[in-house]
């Protein structure tokens, strides 16, 4: 299994998958930030969004992501105030600008996006900027490994984890769980050259009967990852559990703001008040993202469920597995 949706799409856009021995299956995992974040977590985005002081602000992909009754790009034709940013540091001076307004940033990501967002509140904080706060939604990969490796149907053999969460976090969360569920796990880049190799790694470490955690992406990760990304993290965020769309629960999976930082929080700024969260029951993208089926068996791929007409997030984003296989796939 590859974790990360970029290495996904890589795999699949370069006809990769096509051309591994059929000895070797890759299987798609849950690491793209787009399609595990919670029903529940886009109907509070929505809700905030809706709020008539507020500007919402988030990366471009989450709008077309579906809650459980509208999507924010639907909020946004309704007359919510959303705006695409490429960083939250435009939210931050969005804030400055609006000082009437409650600005609000949807701060989506797994580890790798967490230091920007940590580091907008720390801003906002040492600049007295009361009126931001941030929608956390970020998501961990090594739980998320565990989780599908403890699945009774899981018969993943190899990891290929991803390389620009190592440069954050480093290795060392991955070598407790090599040892525990023998698995080899394999730090692996982004291009098809790098994907060719973590594979062959992993490959050689299975015929050795190894179960090691090695670094492909060595040119960019180190062991001990980014010091200061990783205190920037610890600063403003703790460890809390998440449910991860088409998943489920998994405990510490997730970052929340810290009680330091809890005024930029915007669940406890606000009252957010949201019904039931319902996710579609048609959508198996919580079986691909664990490795247990491929977009082709899910019966609405293609038909019902398109980039233009999602029906879940997998089909949404760039990195989902269902919208590599619809772009770039033959069946
Ligand atoms: S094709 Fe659409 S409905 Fe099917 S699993 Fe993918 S996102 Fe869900």
């Amino acid at each position: 299994m590859e974790i990360c949706g970029g290495q996904t799409h890589s795999l699949v856009k370069n006809g990769i998958l096509e051309m591994l021995p059929q000895e070797i299956t890759m299987v798609h995992g849950p690491g793209c930030p787009v399609c595990v974040t919670g029903v529940r977590i886009i109907d509070e985005a929505i809700w905030l969004a809706e709020q008539p002081n507020v500007i919402f602000t988030s990366f471009g992909d989450m709008l077309r992501v579906p809650g459980s009754k509208k999507s924010l790009l639907e909020a946004k034709a309704g007359g919510a105030d959303v705006r695409i940013l490429y960083s939250p540091i435009e939210a931050l001076e969005l804030a400055k600008g609006n000082p009437d307004k409650e600005v609000v940033f949807f701060a989506v990501g797994f580890e790798t996006t967490a230091p920007a967002n940590a580091l907008s509140v720390v801003q906002a904080d040492k600049l007295g900027i009361n009126n931001y706060s941030i929608l956390a939604s970020h998501v961990l990969v090594p739980p998320a490994i565990e989780a599908i490796l403890s699945d009774v149907e899981n018969k993943i053999d190899g990891f290929l984890a991803a390389g620009h969460v190592c440069t954050i976090m480093g290795m060392d969360e991955y070598y407790p769980i090599a040892e525990k569920y023998y698995v080899p796990i394999v730090v692996t880049g982004f291009e098809p050259v790098d994907l060719l190799q973590g594979i062959l790694m992993t490959v050689q470490q299975l015929e050795n009967g190894e179960c090691k955690v090695q670094n492909q992406y060595a040119r960019t990760v180190l062991r001990e990852g980014n010091r200061l990304a990783k205190e920037t993290i610890h600063e403003v965020f703790a460890v809390n559990d998440r449910t991860w769309r088409g998943i489920g629960p998994i405990p510490h999976s997730g970052y929340e703001v810290n009680n330091r930082y809890k005024k930029y929080n915007a669940r406890l700024k606000f009252k957010i008040d949201i019904g039931e969260a319902r996710e579609n029951k048609d959508c198996i993208s919580g079986d691909i993202m664990k490795g247990l089926k491929k977009p082709f068996q899910c019966m609405n791929f293609g038909k019902a469920c398109t980039p233009e007409h999602p029906l879940g997030a997998s089909m949404v984003s760039s990195e989902g597995a269902c919208a590599a296989y619809y772009h770039y796939a033959s069946g």
